[in-house]
């Protein structure tokens, strides 16, 4: 039969997002148009994640729902991508006789092909890589490049969507082997991306109105490609995108400790157009608990490399991840956690609970021994307190201008915006005061949101116009993660027309 049309779910981090609109590239290309609902999709896709047991069990109970819609409309092709079709592989067709279609992150590029064998043969199909299973030559991960990436395809998952601010894959894959990690596992060895690709990408997207880049890497200072005798590193890489003059931001995720080069910090002090925002990962602040998560680090040097980061960028915003309950961990090794994240100031840090990812060697070897009840109460005792020092650092920010990159109207407005169109009312975002509805309605639908340089969401209000533009913004007041303010002045105009909706 004849494809039509398509529904497709991300879960999971920024690569999968990515990779999510290279996926939309493709079925637009084929002429598939998107729908919002999947009982009206001929093919539904969720592209997964496996970082965690609550997200594949999301996945599952979803997948199990759509077993109605395929029993009501036999045609529909229903397909898992990215890491859990990786880790769980033919298995998942036993447990869901409904699915259709399996392929990894690594095959993505190959979709329309298997698409094609699925609708012909009506058979379940799965396209695994198992790069997991074999090591990758030096010369291996420098030629290649990413076959996904190499497609030409258009990045917008709509025409008329925004591509202000886009990811750019330089590194796939990762070859630390922490121990509770799965992502080596489904992601394969890590590969770097030519160079000369990146940045013609990068050209690509600023010809195309692109503000904003952000470089995606698991492990994104590790970046290392070899053409002849040179070694090109991330801090080259750096530099190199920095030259692509109409980018106005560049940003890189995630960065890993132990293969910190300092010359980093220098490049982004030297280019002012690389954001003052480093996400660094530190896990814990116990040497015990680091080692037995094989992170090839200790606090202390953690801490070295913050000072070192703050001398060279005095104004940066440090962004870390923590795991509470890891086995083994013990109320010391939680109260060094705790000192670590006082010591540090970051801007943010996210935190999970430990839970065993099949497969890993932490699950192989180590107990998950730490009840859940202890693994909460660390959890929110560590949130409570980088609550505070979010507080104290947002509200420092009061009465200071802040540059904003304007990413279109808050959830609020947007809220605002559809109750006014419900209840018939005609609220007008770009002229409020004509509206039938209440001031604070009127207000909320005019908010705008965006970000500093330091990755500080910032809500002010404004009309479209604004949306896609660099603008200077007063902070007039703060909570732990927003700052609110008014517009002074505009820095920079939008570069392509708006289109602020969701
Ligand atoms: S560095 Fe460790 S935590 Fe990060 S992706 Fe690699 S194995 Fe996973």
């Amino acid at each position: 039969m004849q494809l039509s049309t398509y529904f497709l779910e991300t879960f999971g981090c920024q690569m999968n997002v990515l990779d999510s609109q290279l996926v939309e590239g493709q079925l637009r290309a084929l002429g598939l148009r998107r729908v919002a609902i999947p009982r009206e999709a001929d093919l539904i896709l969720f592209n997964t994640c496996s970082v965690r047991q609550h997200a594949e069990d999301k996945v599952l109970s979803r997948l199990g729902q759509l077993k109605h819609i395929k029993r009501d409309r036999p045609h529909t092709i229903i397909g898992l991508l990215g890491c859990m079709a990786e880790r769980l592989r033919e298995g998942l067709f036993e447990l869901n006789p409904h699915l259709d279609l399996i392929c990894g992150p690594g095959e993505l590029d190959r979709l329309p092909e298997l698409l094609g064998r699925v609708d012909e043969s009506g058979k379940p199909i799965a396209a695994i890589t198992g790069l997991q299973t074999r090591r990758l030559v030096p010369a291996e991960r420098s030629l290649l490049d990413d076959p996904l990436e190499t497609l030409d395809l258009s990045r917008r998952p709509l025409p008329g969507d925004s591509i202000m601010q886009s990811y750019v894959r330089v590194q796939r894959g990762c070859d630390k082997f922490c121990t509770y990690c799965v992502v080596p596992y489904t992601r394969g060895a890590e590969r770097s991306r030519p160079p000369g690709n990146i940045v013609r990408e990068v050209q690509t997207l600023a010809d195309a109105g692109c503000r904003e880049v952000t470089l995606l890497g698991q492990t994104v200072n590790s970046y290392a490609y070899r053409e002849g005798q040179t070694p090109m590193r991330f801090a080259d890489l750096l530099r190199l995108v920095h030259e692509v003059p109409d980018i106005d931001r560049i940003r890189f995720v995630t960065s890993y400790p132990a293969d910190w080069d300092d010359d980093i910090f220098r490049v982004m002090r030297d280019h002012p157009r690389i954001c003052p925002y480093l996400h660094i990962p530190a896990q814990s602040g116990s040497d015990r608990i680091l080692k037995a998560m094989k992170r090839n680090y200790t606090a202390d040097s953690y801490l070295r490399l913050m000072d070192t980061a703050r001398q060279y960028v005095p104004d940066i915003a440090l962004a870390g991840d923590f795991i509470v309950g890891f086995t083994g961990e013990t109320d010391e090794d939680f109260a060094a956690t705790v000192d670590l994240v006082r010591r540090v100031e970051y801007k943010q840090i996210f935190v999970f609970k430990y839970s065993p990812r099949p497969g890993t060697a932490a699950d192989r070897s180590l107990a998950d021994d730490i009840p859940q009840d202890v693994k909460a109460r660390r959890n929110n005792e560590l949130l409570a307190v980088q609550t505070a020092i979010m507080e104290r650092q947002k509200r420092a920010l009061v009465g200071r201008t802040v540059e904003v990159l304007v990413e279109g109207y808050s959830k609020a407005a947007r809220r605002a915006q559809k109750d006014a169109a419900d209840s018939n009312g005609s609220l007008d975002p770009e002229n409020p005061t004509t509206s039938p509805l209440d001031d604070v309605a009127a207000s909320k639908a005019n908010q705008l949101i965006g970000r500093t340089p330091q990755d500080i969401i910032t809500v002010f209000p404004g009309d479209a116009a604004h949306v896609g533009a660099l603008v200077a913004v007063r902070v007039t007041d703060a909570s732990a993660l927003t700052l609110f303010g008014e517009i002074e002045s505009v820095v920079s105009p939008a570069k392509m027309p708006a289109n602020p909706g969701t």
